[in-house]
């Protein structure tokens, strides 16, 4: 197929491994509306001033530049997206721009229902949903808020809009909701669901109970598999690294994530660019570049461009993360977009 969009003259992002480049994850605030117990102090984190934060026209720009080297999905993410006024406008540039053909979302879920239908018209395609208990009690005992019935109702909302199928993503964590796993799983049977379970990374504010708490991927799939037979699948669109499973018959599919048990650097085809402009290399490492000074000071497009060929340089060939080791000076996933 002919390449419209990147031109000779404009050769793939690609790193020195040679693993293209092809999706960006965009932070769009670090503030959220829930304070989970494997990510966030419950006071909260000093949070970047408003001032500091891309505006939406800053990001569209950047987003703009990186179309034009071959970077062609993007994922909206936080903190909390949806708690960043009318993100559908945010939604609605990103879709103007040609080459751009996946912007999905990551939420919590909590005010997805009021606004599915319009981030659906404003070209959004999919949702994932952060969902770690099916139990009120337990809801607020590890997002330290209530919120239940209003992520269940955002699922619901995002399903009619046309978001599906919708990843639920689980963070399993032993002695809090491991147990769940199996009815987790079960949802799958009946609802065109991907119910992915995530290993629990540490972090700073995790990491004393880090180790106990992490449940492998390999015992996360020995559970499921004691409920009936799991045969492997190729899962839902997507640019991630999670493995998919069916039971038979079943309408959806269960995946794991397995950042520590399993790593998948080999085939790391991503960047993530922070709230405050500042594009990140590795989820796993210190390895920022600065964009939004050059972005405020009115770079061009080819300026643009050239930094993320430099910042090339700087991505880690992979992380070197262990359990009972932080992920380096990041303080919680929030801060750059999980
Ligand atoms: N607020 C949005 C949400 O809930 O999806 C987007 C940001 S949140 C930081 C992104 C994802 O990172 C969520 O699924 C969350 O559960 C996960 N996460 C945060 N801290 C984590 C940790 N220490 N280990 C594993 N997953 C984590």
């Amino acid at each position: 197929m002919i390449d419209l969009i990147a031109s000779p003259s404009e050769p793939r992002l690609a790193d020195v491994f040679h693993r293209p480049i092809t999706y960006l994850r965009i932070s769009v605030t670090d503030r959220c509306n829930l304070r989970c117990v494997y990510c966030m102090p419950e006071a909260g984190l000093p949070w970047i001033s408003k001032a500091e934060i891309l505006s939406y026209e800053e990001i569209a720009r950047i987003v703009g530049a990186a179309a034009k080297i071959g970077v062609r999905a993007i994922r909206l993410t936080g903190g909390e997206p949806l708690i960043r006024q009318d993100l559908e406008r945010l939604v609605a540039m990103i879709a103007a721009i040609p080459g751009i053909d996946d912007i999905a979302l990551s939420t919590n879920g909590l005010l997805l229902a009021e606004q599915a239908q319009r981030l659906r018209d404003a070209g959004l395609t999919r949702v994932n949903v952060s969902l770690d208990t099916l139990r009120e009690d337990r809801f607020v005992a590890i997002a330290r808020r209530p919120g239940l019935d209003r992520v269940l109702a955002g699922i619901e909302a995002a399903s009619a809009a046309g978001l599906g199928p919708i990843k639920l993503n689980c963070v399993v964590m032993r002695g809090q909701n491991d147990d769940e796993v199996e009815a987790f799983a079960d949802l799958t049977r009946t609802r065109e669901l991907a119910v992915r379970f995530i290993e629990v990374m540490p972090v700073a504010e995790n990491v004393e109970g880090h180790a106990s708490e992490y449940v492998g991927a390999g015992e996360i799939l020995d559970r499921i598999g004691a409920i009936a037979e799991l045969r492997p699948v190729s899962g839902p669109l997507g640019n991630g690294p999670a493995r998919y499973y069916a039971f038979d018959g079943a309408r959806g599919t269960v995946g794991v994530i397995s950042p520590l048990s399993h790593d998948y650097c080999d085939t790391c085809n991503r960047v993530r660019l922070s709230a405050d402009g500042r594009l990140k290399l590795c989820l796993f490492g210190d390895h920022f570049i600065d964009l939004r000074t050059p972005v405020r000071a009115g770079a061009a497009d080819d300026e643009l461009i050239a930094i993320f060929r430099g910042s090339m340089y700087v991505k880690p060939e992979r992380h070197h993360l262990d359990v009972g080791q932080t992920a380096s000076a990041m303080r919680a996933l929030s801060e750059i977009g999980g």
